[in-house]
């Protein structure tokens, strides 16, 4: 049995969900021929303060963005990341190279900006030459950190992932572009909208809007909601039925779970927290209002669910905008109310454009890229 360790970082949840895509599908191909370890290096082998930088970037992005931005737009630059990563990489070098020994895999995949040289370093000075895969999670905005000229392989997303590796100085033979990695349950054609509705206690006919905001539930998710669930109330005023119904996902806020789930709602509204089924519930429903995480919407394509962009991270989602608004797979709007006046029109007189959006947002879907990236890689290892 060949060792693969995949190293991601719970930094959101884009990075742990495409890792866990590769992993099952390695699983699924090929069984018992490889064994897939995930690692989040960051928080299990590195020492205080730089093991608590998934927290630090949660509280970053939701409570101080200005910052978040600020730090995110200097680490663009090569010349300042350069030589932080080489200082890191030596600093880090006694714990990353345990952990390698550790975990001694056959090959390594890396799908976190930040644990790209620093590993390849590390692997260096230990004289391995194991082959180090680099599986990009961003879609379009894809900060230099994330191309190391000494991967075996890298894998892009999209056709600004291809051009922006090219500029990092990748050359094409190591250079892959299939997709985004999504969860193998993504790629299965989904059970019917009524019967998926009714088992996760919904009702089967009503047309249903989802809110999620990654995996962190982060942003005006409650404000968006009230005013989705207002709007709907008032359309479906004069009908005997509700003009919709609605699915609050808050990921890991427990805090805005909690604060949703205690209000009074006008419509049938359903609040969970983190799913692990979110495929189940991306089906389910007709439309998604989300920030413009990558996974996210690779995903909604996926199921050709149509895109409602409420927010994006500055930086690392700012791309993800005009590609949703490009290719005709959705809006962007941010106020509250606008976005209710949105949904309000997609579920009634503009019924017609939701289809038309959701057939271009299929069309873009790459339901089988894991399956293409992992085909990839076991073809290194003689899989
Ligand atoms: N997700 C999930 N369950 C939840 C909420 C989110 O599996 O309850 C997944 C979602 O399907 C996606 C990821 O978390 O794969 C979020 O990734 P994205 O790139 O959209 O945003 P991030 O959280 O990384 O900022």
């Amino acid at each position: 049995m060949k060792k693969i360790l995949i190293l991601m970082s719970e930094t959101g949840g884009g990075h742990r969900a495409s890792a866990e895509a590769l992993r099952d599908v390695f699983h699924e191909r090929y069984g018992a021929q490889f064994q897939v370890d995930m690692v989040d290096l960051w928080s299990e082998h590195t020492p205080p303060p730089l093991r608590h930088m998934p927290k630090t970037y949660r509280f970053l992005v939701d409570d101080v963005p200005w910052l978040y931005k600020f730090i995110y737009e200097v680490g663009e630059k090569p010349q300042v990341t350069e030589p932080v990563m080489k200082a890191a990489a030596k600093f880090l070098q006694t714990f990353v190279s345990r952990a390698i020994r550790q975990y001694n895999p056959y090959l390594i995949i890396s799908v976190h900006p930040l644990m790209q040289e620093i590993p390849l370093q590390v692997l260096a000075r230990m004289k391995r030459n194991t082959p180090f895969v680099t599986v990009v999670t961003d879609l379009i905005t894809i900060p230099p950190v994330w191309f190391d000229e000494n991967a075996t392989l890298c894998f892009v997303p999209s056709e600004e992932g291809y051009r922006l590796a090219r500029q990092a100085g990748l050359q094409p033979d190591q250079l892959r572009q299939y997709g985004l990695p999504i969860r193998p349950a993504f790629a299965r054609k989904p059970r019917p909208k009524p019967l998926l509705r009714q088992e996760l206690g919904m009702l089967p006919d009503v047309p249903t809007a989802l809110i999620v905001s990654g995996g962190e539930g982060m942003g005006p998710v409650g404000e968006i909601a009230r005013a989705v669930a207002a709007r709907l109330a008032a359309d479906g005023q004069d009908g005997e039925r509700s003009a919709g119904q609605l699915v609050v996902v808050c990921g890991r806020n427990q805090r805005l779970q909690e604060e949703l789930e205690a209000h009074d709602w006008p419509i049938p509204t359903i609040v969970k927290g983190f799913v692990e089924n979110i495929w189940d519930w991306m089906a389910a429903c007709d439309c998604i209002i989300t920030k413009a995480g990558p996974g996210t919407i690779a995903e909604a394509c996926a199921l050709g669910l149509p895109i409602l962009l409420s927010g994006y991270i500055p930086g690392q989602e700012s791309g993800n905008v005009p590609y949703v608004l490009k290719h005709g797979i959705g809006v962007y709007v941010e106020e509250p109310w606008q976005i209710a006046e949105v949904v309000s029109g997609w579920f009634g007189p503009q019924r017609a454009i939701l289809e038309d959006v959701a057939e271009r947002a299929r069309q873009l879907g790459r339901p089988q890229a894991t399956y293409q990236i992992v085909e990839e890689i076991a073809g290194l290892v003689g899989g």
